[in-house]
């Protein structure tokens, strides 16, 4: 279970609010008066730190992964995760090598038979490693196995349709095996049989939530608690439910997920975060995991989906929580940090094209620069993607070109 427990502790954050004077240090000021995202451009001392501190840091991870032994094969804690990062630095840097160690770390995880009591998600389970054969394979062109791995997945579609004990949410439910397969039409391209699975998946998720008699017309709960964040809860599970291709043409759930979602803001605490669970009025947790960090994604994906500018304006509020208070004490990862709270200022960026959110982002990264330095507890997985320095990497390496930044695993 993703961590939650401790007292929610930032450090003030003391930096400048965003202004001409202020965006120098960060932009090319020349480039900002462009509406468009892609013509931003950072200043050159800033993009030579920020290469700088990522090469630095990059070096002392191989260094650590090479020097380590883990039987953790996940993306969210183990090598999985580190195979998601050797695939994103081949897409940044177009440097085949990082590509092949991808093959070499999914390569020498063995997956048999998937059946949904393996844990099929992305993040926690098998599905992960089987989706990211599924797309290295394709990237160098071995069509047979990219499509036998395509074909495990989708085998075990229906114990995931079936399954009456499997939840809903990302980390160990059906969202999580959802994820799989739009990771695999994402980057291996459409087909009518991923297109068959994801429409399925995504019809047994509303059923699961119209059935559920919880506090919304789709509710969902994991171990007996309704959780709202992308971990969890409703965050996680409505962003993906809204991401499936053909949401758009199905009125139905349309519907469903929009009066789910109406309930949601009504919960909101006067500061713009959002509660860790129903019935939590502690205004504490300001995560991927847990609150307003996750939430933003969900909102912003709402607001583009519906057209409504009250879900824009819940995900401004959000930000405003994360810039206030997202410098987080438990460290620089992307599940509980400060790196996944920067992706979701980056977010707001690249949905409204306010580039003082990017500012905000920048701020945070270059706080980044000095990891380890600021007396945060070092990590239980501290090379992992989702808790610790992978993760930091993944958002130092997407910052080279903002326009392109996605939170990873979760889009
Ligand atoms: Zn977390």
């Amino acid at each position: 279970m993703c961590a939650s427990s401790s007292d929610e502790r930032h450090f003030p954050n003391s930096f400048p609010p965003f202004s001409n004077e202020t965006a120098k240090d960060f932009f090319d000021l020349s480039s900002l008066s462009s509406a468009s995202t892609s013509a931003v451009r950072l200043s050159n001392g800033f993009h030579d730190r920020l290469v700088e501190a990522f090469d630095e840091l990059f070096a002392q991870w191989e260094r650590e992964i090479g020097a380590q032994r883990t039987d953790d094969t996940s993306v969210y804690t183990g090598v999985g995760g580190y195979a998601v990062l050797y695939h994103r630095a081949f897409k940044v840097l177009q440097k085949p090598e990082f590509l092949d160690k991808a093959r070499k770390i999914v390569d020498s995880i063995s997956v048999g038979r998937l059946q949904h009591k393996d844990r099929l998600t992305f993040l926690c389970g098998d599905g992960g490693t089987v989706a990211l054969k599924a797309v290295i394979s394709h990237i160098q062109k071995d069509d047979r196995q990219r499509d036998k791995w395509i074909a495990t997945l989708l085998d075990c579609k229906d114990s995931v349709v079936q399954s009456r004990s499997l939840p809903d949410e990302l980390l160990y439910g059906r969202a999580g095996y959802l994820f799989c397969l739009q990771f695999v039409r994402t980057h291996c391209g459409a087909s009518s049989s991923i297109d068959a699975a994801i429409e399925d998946v995504k019809n047994r998720i509303i059923e699961s939530g119209e059935s559920a008699n919880g506090s919304f017309p789709l509710s969902y709960a994991w171990h007996d608690k309704e959780y709202l964040g992308a971990a969890h809860g409703w965050a996680g599970i409505l962003f993906q439910l809204m991401r499936t291709p053909n949401f758009d043409k199905d009125a139905k759930s349309k519907e469903l997920v929009k009066a789910t979602l109406d309930g949601l803001l009504k919960l909101a605490f006067r500061s713009g975060n959002f509660p860790s669970s129903i019935g939590n009025e502690s205004d504490r947790l300001g995560h991927w995991c847990h609150g307003a960090p996750g939430f933003i994604h969900t909102l912003l994906q709402a607001h583009k989906t519906f057209g409504d500018e009250r879900y824009l304006r819940a995900a401004k509020r959000c930000a405003d929580v994360i810039w206030d208070r997202g410098l987080l004490k438990k460290g620089y990862g992307l599940c509980h940090g400060v790196a996944g709270n920067a992706y979701a200022l980056v977010s707001v960026w690249k949905a409204t094209g306010e580039v003082a959110y990017l500012y905000q982002a920048f701020q945070f990264a270059q706080w980044m620069f000095d990891y380890g330095n600021h007396g945060c507890p070092r990590p239980d997985r501290p090379l992992s993607l989702f808790e610790g320095l992978a993760g930091t990497l993944h958002f130092l390496l997407d910052l080279r070109t903002p326009e392109n930044a996605e939170f990873p695993c979760f889009y």
